[in-house]
C-alpha cells in the first residue's frame, strides 16, 4: 500500500462519517502554523514577508491542540516558519498523535538531526550501539555527539521527543536537487543536510516524505530526477505542487510592460505541461495525493477549489480563504466556514471567480477535492481505491547514478551569484512558504540557468 492502512482507514472513515452526516464542509487537513520564525530567508517565501511584523510570535501549545480539535481534521500538517524551532514542538507533536491524528512535521532538515539526537539520548541503552555505529559509520553524527548521547542522564531520558511510529512523517521540504534547492534556500549545504537528516531519519525507522514546489523555472526532467534520487535513499513518500502567481499587481505589470503574463508567471498552461508526467511519476513513485488530482495536473479535468478542507491556523487566527491568499483571519474554524463567501473563490469551468484564482492549481485548493468527490465522474472512487491499495512503487535501484550534488559545490560560492541576482530582484511577496509566488525564484532561476550543470 502507498500509505499506511491504518492511516487510510482513519482518513476514509472521516471523510464516510461527514458524507454519511451530509456535513457540507469539512477539514482533511490542518495546516498549523505554531510560528513564523525561520533559519532561512528562502527566496520568495511568503511567510516571513507576509507576517513580518509577527515574527516572533507564537501560538501557545494549547490552542495548537485546541485548533486541531476544533477543526477535527484527521491529519495535521505542522509547518511555519520552521516548526522545529517552536519550543514545545515536541509536545505539540505528543499532543497531536495523542488525538489519534496523522502528523506531518514539515521542515526545511536543519534542525532534524539535532531532533533525532535528543531522541536517541532518551531512549539509550547498550543495545542501540550497533545503530549509533552505523550513523558515526556514515558520518551521520560525530564522535562527540555520540558520546553525549551515551552520556545522556536522567534529564535527557525524561524529556519528551519526536520518536518514530507510522502515525508520524518528517516531511522535508526539497525543491530540486543541489544546485536548485540551495539557490532556492539561499544557502549552501542545506541540500547536504536534508540528504544527511532523510539518511539517519531511515536508519532510525521514522517515516519520512519530501515536500516539493515546483516552479516556472524548475525543469520536469529535474524533478523527475530528484525522485528517483530519494526514492532511492527509501523515502516513504512524496508531495508535489505547482507553485503559482497570484499577485494583484499582475494585470497592472502586463499593461503598463505590454508583457505577456507566461513571460512572468507560472499559468495553467504552463503548469499542465510541467505535470504532463505526474501520473506515470504516480506509477514509478510514491506519490501522496488523488490519482483525480493528478488528471487535474495534467489538464485532463476540471476540479472545483476546496480550500475549507485544508484550513491554516497561525499566530492571527483561523486564515481565509486558503493557505496562499489572506483575505481575513478568524477567532474559530466554523465561524470562517460561515462567513467566508467561498462561492468568490476558485476556477469553474475554466473561468477564475477571483481574479488572483486564475491560475492557481495547488495542493491545499485542489488536493481534497479528488478525495471529497467534487465533481465526481464515474469511476473515480474505484481509481482512488486502486490507487491507495495497490503495492507500494519499489525504490529506485539505479537513484545512485543521479548526480544529486550537482551544485558547485558547498562552500565553493555558487550561490555568490545567486546572491547578486537576489539582491536585484523584487522583495515584494504575497506567496506561501514553500509554495505561492513564484516570481523571484523564476527570475532568479532564469538569470543563472546557463550556468547551472544539471
Ligand atoms: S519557505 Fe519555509 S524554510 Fe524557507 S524561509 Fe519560508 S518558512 Fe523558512
Ligand atoms: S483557487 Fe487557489 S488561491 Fe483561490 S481560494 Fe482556492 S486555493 Fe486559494
Amino acid at each position: 500500500m502507498r500509505f499506511p492502512l491504518a492511516l487510510t482507514a482513519k482518513i476514509a472513515g472521516h471523510i464516510i462519517k461527514h458524507k454519511l452526516r451530509r456535513t457540507p464542509k469539512f477539514a482533511m487537513v490542518l495546516q498549523l502554523e505554531p510560528l513564523h520564525t525561520c533559519n532561512l530567508t528562502c527566496t520568495g517565501c511568503g511567510r516571513i514577508r507576509e507576517y513580518s511584523t509577527s515574527l516572533k510570535d507564537m501560538v501557545p501549545l494549547e490552542k495548537c491542540l485546541e485548533a486541531a480539535q476544533e477543526c477535527e481534521a484527521p491529519m495535521v500538517s505542522i509547518c511555519g516558519g520552521e516548526p522545529l524551532i517552536y519550543p514545545k514542538i515536541e509536545e505539540l507533536v505528543d499532543g497531536i498523535l495523542r488525538q489519534g491524528r496523522i502528523v506531518y512535521v514539515c521542515t526545511n532538515g536543519m534542525f532534524m538531526r539535532k531532533k533525532m539526537r535528543d531522541y536517541l539520548a532518551s531512549i539509550y541503552s547498550p543495545a542501540l550501539e550497533p545503530k549509533l555505529q552505523r550513523l558515526l559509520d556514515e558520518k551521520l553524527i560525530a564522535d562527540k555527539e555520540a558520546e553525549s548521547i551515551r552520556k545522556a542522564g536522567d534529564d535527557a531520558r525524561a524529556r519528551t521527543v519526536i520518536r518514530p511510529t507510522s502515525w508520524m512523517y518528517w516531511n522535508v521540504h526539497i525543491d530540486g536537487l543541489e544546485y536548485t534547492h540551495d539557490l532556492i534556500v539561499e544557502r549552501e549545504g542545506v541540500f547536504k543536510e536534508c540528504v544527511e537528516a532523510i539518511k539517519m531519519a531511515k536508519i532510525l525507522g521514522y517515516q519520512v516524505a519530501t515536500n516539493t514546489t515546483v516552479y516556472k523555472g524548475t525543469e520536469a526532467q529535474e524533478i523527475e530526477e530528484m525522485f528517483k534520487y530519494f526514492s532511492w535513499l527509501g523515502v516513504d513518500g512524496h508531495t508535489i505542487s505547482p507553485g503559482y502567481d497570484y499577485d494583484a499587481a499582475k494585470k497592472d505589470m502586463v499593461k503598463r510592460l505590454a508583457k505577456k503574463p507566461e513571460d512572468f508567471f507560472l499559468t495553467r498552461r504552463m503548469t499542465r505541461e510541467k505535470f504532463a508526467r505526474v501520473q506515470d511519476w504516480g506509477r514509478l513513485f510514491t506519490i501522496f495525493g488523488t490519482p483525480v488530482y493528478q488528471e487535474f495536473l495534467a489538464g485532463k479535468r476540471e476540479l472545483t477549489c476546496t480550500a475549507w478542507a485544508i484550513p491554516t491556523y497561525n499566530v492571527k487566527g483561523w486564515k481565509a480563504p486558503c493557505y496562499l491568499m489572506t483575505d481575513g483571519h478568524y477567532a474559530g474554524y466554523h465561524e470562517m466556514l460561515r462567513e467566508v463567501k467561498w462561492e468568490n473563490y476558485g476556477v469553474v469551468d475554466g473561468k477564475a471567480r477571483d481574479s488572483r484564482c486564475e491560475n492557481c492549481m495547488v495542493h491545499c485548493g485542489y488536493d481534497p477535492s479528488g478525495a471529497l468527490g467534487t465533481n465526481y465522474q464515474r469511476g473515480d472512487n474505484w481509481k482512488n481505491i486502486k490507487y491507495n491499495f495497490s503495492a507500494r512503487p519499489k525504490p529506485y535501484a539505479r537513484g545512485h547514478e543521479v548526480k544529486a550534488f550537482n551544485g558547485a559545490s558547498i562552500g565553493k560560492g555558487h550561490l555568490a551569484e545567486a546572491k547578486a541576482a537576489i539582491n536585484s530582484t523584487t522583495t515584494n511577496s504575497n506567496g506561501a512558504c514553500g509554495s505561492g509566488d513564484t516570481r523571484q525564484r523564476d527570475d532568479l532561476l532564469a538569470k543563472l540557468a546557463d550556468k547551472k550543470e544539471v
